[in-house]
């Protein structure tokens, strides 16, 4: 059974290396071993500031007694997917009791995005990206921004994209990744296992040389590349968590852009927009126009990927009342500042039909409309214009205390009575 500590919550320190310079601290450190690297970054540069992220894979023993040596007490994150081998589950447990690591962290997916992007844990098959996205990721990132750097296990050989990596990377939002295990070579890995008397990874002995997730890793054939095995037949060579190299963690499915703010803060939207010529019935993670769901339902219904609805000006709502519940969210557009069409239809799916997925507005979203639309159930918005990004992000939303036309059960009218509106207030 694997007995893993919660996640602790952490504030980001500020970073002492960046006027160093990464050109220059590459340079004093070029010459020195995987576990002088790893000391320096931990007893002196990242003083309790400093992540160690593990696969628990083929390789991992080999960081992870470094990191015994240093301090057995260092918060390792292993990214507890849920779509594990069993042997990996238990390799955790074998290492952790082995090397005396006390603090092995699992890093789980959101529940609600879980249910919400991948209800039928088939995501992977379908949209790898966006699978490791919400697996891997977004509860990286979550643990990650809480500390001034993070130590990986990655080597120059084992792909092309590593070739030049260094010891240490400083990330674009001012963290430094740190590489110990940057240049070493395939025989280093066998030699450095040998000499401490390492335990294999079980799966290891089966040809699995790269163990990642089960579904995603295969066993590879003497002479393969030892990352074939991962991700078989697809275009798909890292989960996301490595994708760009000299910038912030990657965000795949997003397109790097934070521009859905919910529940208060931008996030990577993991919508794209729908486009002329698109098929209703096969389209991920995508808003349907109403018209098209109406003309191609069946279809829909039995895309097997997540689907969003979009309703726009002239919609009639009334005729897919029955369905709204099939899509986990619904965009409401709003293509011009003095179309208030779409209130009435958000109103008309939150109060009347009372849908409870996430409603959302696109289109020409401002900062004055914001306030009303979450009067008529709108909970999270896509911005684009700028000025209104940023007076969401310094928390300056205008409010609204005046109803002219009152909404829901709560709002009383301009005029209404002192005792209407003090029983309003204390229901
Ligand atoms: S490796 Fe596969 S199963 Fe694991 S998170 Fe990525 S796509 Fe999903």
């Amino acid at each position: 059974m694997l007995d893993l500590a919660p996640t602790p919550l952490r504030q980001h320190k500020p970073d002492k290396l960046r006027q160093l310079g990464i050109m220059s601290l590459n340079g004093m450190f070029d010459e020195m071993d995987g576990v002088a690297v790893l000391r320096q970054a931990v007893t002196e540069l990242l003083v309790e500031d400093v992540a160690i992220v593990s696969s628990f894979g083929a390789d991992s023993s080999v960081l992870l007694h470094m990191v015994s040596e240093v301090d057995k007490d260092l918060p390792v994150y292993f990214l507890e997917t849920g779509k594990h081998f069993p042997e990996t589950l238990d390799y955790v447990e074998t290492l952790k009791q082995h090397l005396g690591l006390t603090n092995v962290i699992a890093l789980r997916p959101d529940s609600k995005d879980v249910l919400r992007f991948d209800p039928k844990g088939d995501l992977w098959e379908t949209d790898p990206d966006s699978c490791c996205h919400i697996r891997k990721t977004e509860p990286l990132d979550a643990v990650v921004s809480g500390f001034g750097g993070w130590v990986t296990g990655r080597k120059r050989y084992q792909t092309t994209e590593r070739g030049v990596l260094p010891h240490f990377e400083l990330t674009s939002d001012d963290r430094i990744k740190v590489n110990p295990l940057a240049y070493f070579s395939d025989a280093d890995i066998t030699a450095y296992k040998l000499k401490y008397g390492l335990p294999e990874h079980p799966l290891y002995s089966k040809g699995y040389k790269s163990i990642g997730c089960a579904p995603c890793t295969s066993a590879v054939a003497e002479g393969e590349d030892a990352r074939a095995g991962r991700w078989r037949g697809l275009n798909k060579k890292e989960c996301g968590i490595h994708f760009d190299f000299n910038g912030a963690i990657a965000k795949p499915m997003a397109a790097q852009e934070l521009n859905l703010f919910k529940d208060g803060k931008f996030i990577a939207d993991p919508f794209h927009p729908w486009a002329e010529g698109d098929d209703a019935g096969s389209v991920s993670y995508k808003h349907i126009p109403l018209a098209v769901f109406l003309e191609n339902r069946d279809a829909v219904l039995a895309n097997p990927h997540p689907v969003g609805l979009l309703v726009s000006p002239g919609d009639n709502v009334d005729l897919v009342k029955d369905d709204l519940d099939l899509f986990p969210s619904i965009a409401i557009n709003f293509p011009a500042y003095t179309d208030g069409r779409g209130y009435s239809s958000a109103r008309l799916i939150v109060e009347r039909y009372g849908y409870k997925g996430e409603v959302r507005a696109v289109g020409d979203v401002l900062h004055d409309q914001i306030s009303h639309m979450r009067r008529c159930g709108i909970t999270a918005f896509v911005v684009k214009h700028e000025p209104t990004k940023k007076a969401l992000e310094a928390g300056k939303l205008a409010t609204v205390d005046i109803f002219y036309q009152p909404v829901g059960l709560t709002e009383v009218p301009l005029g209404t009575r002192p005792f209407l509106r003090r029983a309003v207030e204390n229901a």
